[in-house]
């Protein structure tokens, strides 16, 4: 077990990592992130930022040496630093896992060779393989193997002339082609898994995407319980079959019923925030735990909750030109309402600023109270 005051290393600085050093002070451990931009929300707050590319052997190598051991809080981080990393100390979740989740290649051969359920699909290394492909693969959607997030990097795509028109503004780059699914609903799981193999799941999270990004999650699922508990047993088969340790994330469509895994990240999730306010153990706390080798807390949800997002967009909707805060006074005023900020100096349209969860017994109801109060403070 890895004891405060042990340092422990976070590679990224976003608000996912910001989370993660919160829970790490509040059980007493020291942090150093890793993250280029000397305004991160997570650099801001950590004991050691550097300052530094995911890359620099310098950075990496003090690191190695003044931390523990070291997580992540986003997909796309250098294999080489991780590889580099694990000659040194504990890197969880490893290498392996991770390489599965920031590929969508990868991602899909993992669900194929484990027998899990995934939409139809084809990978797309040129246009040969685009006039080969299924013909009941359209209507379809056309995405870049690497570094797509929030809906970017993504076509949806008709037929085949449509979808080589995409394949080549994306530069030819590899691509997954999927047969667009109709969906009923999306939910998600967040779970933890310890270095014994035990694994902790949280309630399934049902989600409402806007514009490619995630914007309402609420707990319990509208789902029956036997899906969520399904979705939950597959999640589990997916940590166990990656021999993953930390906290993951799985996406699921919904459709026609039948449960559909999206795609995996390997860390908290946005869909997760609901966990902070309303679960004995948030989804960060578990991060902690699991990297650390204490053991998991639980992940029982003690209410219902309703987390919606608080995009940049919300700051320009007065004009389109000047930024201004939101009403925050007004949304203090809402009971049983908990505001996350993330400490971000500028609002852009699209950027992920903060959000907020209300809690209550009645998913529908504090969904409800959470759009007004969202719609009021703009
Ligand atoms: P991202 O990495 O941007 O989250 P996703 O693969 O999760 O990418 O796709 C974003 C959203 O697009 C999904 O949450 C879902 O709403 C929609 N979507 C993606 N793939 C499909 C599909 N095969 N069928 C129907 N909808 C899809
Ligand atoms: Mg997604």
């Amino acid at each position: 077990m890895i004891l405060p005051p042990a340092t422990l290393g976070m590679l990224g600085g976003g608000q996912l990592g910001r989370f993660f050093v919160m829970a790490a002070h509040e059980l007493g451990y020291r942090v150093m992130v890793l993250d280029p931009d000397p305004h991160s929300p997570a650099g801001r707050i950590a004991d050691h930022h550097l300052a530094a590319a995911y890359e620099d052997t310098q950075a990496l190598a003090l690191m190695a040496q003044q931390c523990a051991a070291v997580t992540t809080e986003f997909e796309n981080v250098p294999a080489d630093t991780l590889a580099y990393l694990s000659k040194f100390i504990p890197v969880r979740p490893g290498a392996e896992a991770v390489a599965i989740c920031q590929n969508r290649m990868a991602e899909k051969g993992f669900l194929r060779d484990q027998g899990l359920p995934h939409a139809p699909y084809a990978e797309i290394h040129d246009e040969a393989d685009l006039s080969k492909a299924d013909a009941a693969l359209f209507p379809g959607i056309l995405k870049v193997a690497r570094f797509g997030y929030d809906g970017k990097g993504q076509a949806r795509v008709a037929n085949r002339q449509e979808a080589l028109a995409a394949f080549r503004q994306f530069h030819g780059e590899a691509c997954v082609l999927e047969h667009m699914l109709s969906l009923d609903y999306e939910v998600s799981v967040v779970l933890a898994r310890d270095e014994n193999g035990k694994v902790e799941c949280f309630p399934t999270a049902e989600n409402s995407h806007s514009r490619g990004i995630l914007d309402v999650s609420i707990v319990p699922a509208s789902t029956s319980a036997d899906l969520a508990g399904e979705a939950e047993e597959l999640a589990a088969r997916i940590a166990t079959g990656m021999d993953y340790i930390g906290t993951l994330a799985v996406e699921f469509f919904v459709c026609k019923g039948r449960l559909y895994i999206n795609e995996m990240a390997p860390r908290p999730h946005n869909s997760g925030h609901y966990t902070l306010d309303a679960c004995v153990t948030n989804q960060f706390e578990q991060q902690v735990r699991a990297l650390c080798g204490l053991p998991l807390g639980s992940p029982r949800a003690r209410s219902g909750a309703a987390m919606v997002n608080l995009l940049g967009d919300l700051w320009f909707q007065h004009d389109p030109h000047h930024a201004r805060e939101p009403d925050w006074a007004k949304l203090h005023t809402v009971p049983n309402l908990k505001l996350h900020l993330y400490g971000k100096h500028h609002a852009r349209p699209g950027r992920k600023m903060g959000h907020f969860t209300v809690v209550g017994d009645d998913p529908a109801q504090v969904r409800q109270i959470a759009l007004e109060a969202r719609r009021a403070i703009g």
